[in-house]
């Protein structure tokens, strides 16, 4: 399939599904088609915050159909080709519902193209054209050579370094008769050599390589020049600078710019810059390149690199400004509203070098903490350690209370009274339960069915009951009680090591 720009239009639909934002599909129910001369149909479903995108003949029931050519469909992609004047021009048209289609451009995120590995060719225009910055005068002192790198296969070409007066030149063709010639069979061998892949001494072995003339000067290229290094493929200045004005218009923020009549032109320096204007009108933003007679307001920015910095967070427009490397023209006030005109600039997902995460430590963290229980519970607790369980009894109304409270609940005076009660009692009641809940003390799931029983102790009277577990076993064999009948008998079943706690006491049993 043809590729415009090193695209094809496969690529776009291949990427969709990576590059579709949820946020701009709310509430979108349709299907959408995509019919491109040359390339094909396809059909995209959006609906509930997700979509489908497939290859298709079948664009029966689109709410519309984009029609396009492949070249055009690439470029309004990838930002080569303006969409609005494809549109007025005829170049796409759309078919049905166009204001269906509209929503279709808040879907997605740009698409920006994959980075391509570099080829041989690639690699061989580098390695030339880095080659006199990487002369190191010392090792050539005295030198007065002309050097030629005769490389053959796809990819290659004749070049020369004239080595002279600690100085180096490099011009493509050979001289009649070079110091030293070098005679490279296959352009993709002497890559591997220059990537560290191979040495030149295999390849001379080999037959597939072969010097001429000074011999010993091929022997001291390695000093004469320092060692090669391939560039670092990375989202670069100009791509984010041409990011950051694609997706200007979709950042865009009218409840912030309610009644604004402005234009605003970036005048961004350096090779990977340009000049753009955003026209706010209407609570609309439209972006244009190049600026009008007299922009509200303008930013000169001296060089592209500098804003990328302030777009990505890493610097701010007040150094730059502060520094000189910046200026505002026109209205300074709106300059400094622009960050709530626009939302914050976010790079696309797969450019750029991502950020290093320094360190993750997931961890549940578990605070051992102490807290007093106070005199009153502290004295039950403290009496459970010793075996024995103390209430304590109301002085006006006698009630005693179980576990022990320091006021009476029903006269409001404080239970001043201890009393040791227990520790065998009659059960009230018992409560079958069936759910399988965690214990609140150990979080472990409590094997069911459990009973608890409400135990009148002896020496506790009314409705003051205890409540605790009966044996499991025994769940079927308890009888209920109550003021007129006693119910089953029961006696506590103590720990072993007792802490100080309720649980001091493991279950009851009946007492038998
Ligand atoms: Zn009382």
């Amino acid at each position: 399939m043809a590729e415009y720009w090193g695209v094809k239009v496969e690529d776009i639909f291949n990427t969709m599904q990576e590059r579709f934002r949820v946020e701009g599909a709310k509430g979108v129910d349709a299907t959408f088609g995509y019919d491109i001369a040359g390339a094909g149909k396809w059909k995209l479903t959006v609906k509930n915050d997700t979509m489908k995108i497939e290859k298709t003949d079948d664009l029966a029931g689109c709410a519309s159909t984009m029609i396009a050519d492949s070249e055009t469909f690439v470029g309004v992609n990838i930002g080569k080709v303006d969409g609005t004047n494809a549109f007025m021009s005829g170049k796409v048209k759309v078919d049905g519902d166009l204001g269906a289609f509209g929503k279709t451009s808040k879907m997605f995120k740009k698409y920006v193209p994959a980075k391509k590995e570099m080829t041989t060719a690639d690699y061989i225009q580098d390695m030339f054209s880095t080659l006199v910055e990487r002369f190191q005068p010392k090792a050539a002192a005295g030198l007065d050579a002309t050097i030629t790198y005769n490389i053959g296969g796809e990819g290659g070409g004749i070049w020369t370094a004239h080595i002279k007066d600690g100085k180096c030149e490099l011009k493509t063709g050979k001289p009649d008769k070079p110091t030293t010639a070098l005679n490279i069979n296959e352009a993709k061998d002497w890559v591997d050599v220059m990537l560290g892949k191979s040495d030149p001494f295999s390849l001379l072995s080999a037959g597939k390589a072969s010097i001429e003339g000074e011999t010993g000067l091929a022997l001291k290229l390695g000093e004469i020049f320092a060692k090669y290094v391939a560039p670092v493929q990375e989202f670069g200045v100009r791509d984010y600078i041409l990011d950051m004005f694609s997706t200007l218009v979709q950042r865009f923020q009218p409840a912030a710019a309610a009644d604004l009549d402005a234009t605003i032109t970036y005048d961004i320096g350096g090779k990977d810059g340009g000049v753009w204007t955003a026209t706010i009108k209407g609570g609309k933003c439209t972006l244009k390149e190049g600026q009008p007679d007299k922009p509200t307001t303008k930013l000169c920015i001296n060089e592209a690199k500098d804003w990328v910095d302030v777009m990505l967070g890493k610097s701010d427009p007040f150094s730059l400004l502060s520094a000189g490397k910046a200026s505002i023209e026109g209205e300074t006030g709106l300059a400094l509203k622009l960050g709530e005109i626009f939302s914050k600039y976010v790079p696309p997902t797969g450019g750029g070098t991502p950020e290093q995460e320094l360190l993750v430590l997931k961890k549940t963290i578990s605070v051992n903490m102490r807290y007093a229980t106070g005199p009153v519970m502290g004295k039950f607790l403290h009496m459970m350690k010793e075996k024995k369980i103390y209430t304590n009894k109301c002085p006006k109304c006698g009630r005693v209370h179980l576990p022990a409270r320091e006021v009476c609940a029903e006269c409001r005076i404080p239970a001043t009274e201890w009393l040791e009660v227990g520790p065998k009692g009659q059960v009230r009641y018992m409560e079958y339960v069936y759910y399988a809940s965690p214990d609140p003390l150990t979080g472990e799931t409590r094997e069911t069915p459990y009973g608890m029983i409400n135990i009148l102790l002896d020496g506790c009277v009314g409705n003051d009951t205890f409540a605790h577990y009966i044996r499991r076993d025994q769940i079927d064999r308890i009888k209920n009680g109550n003021n007129d009948v006693s119910g089953t008998r029961v006696r506590p079943v103590w720990s072993d090591k007792p802490t100080g706690s309720v649980f001091d006491i493991k279950y009851f049993e009946i007492d038998e």
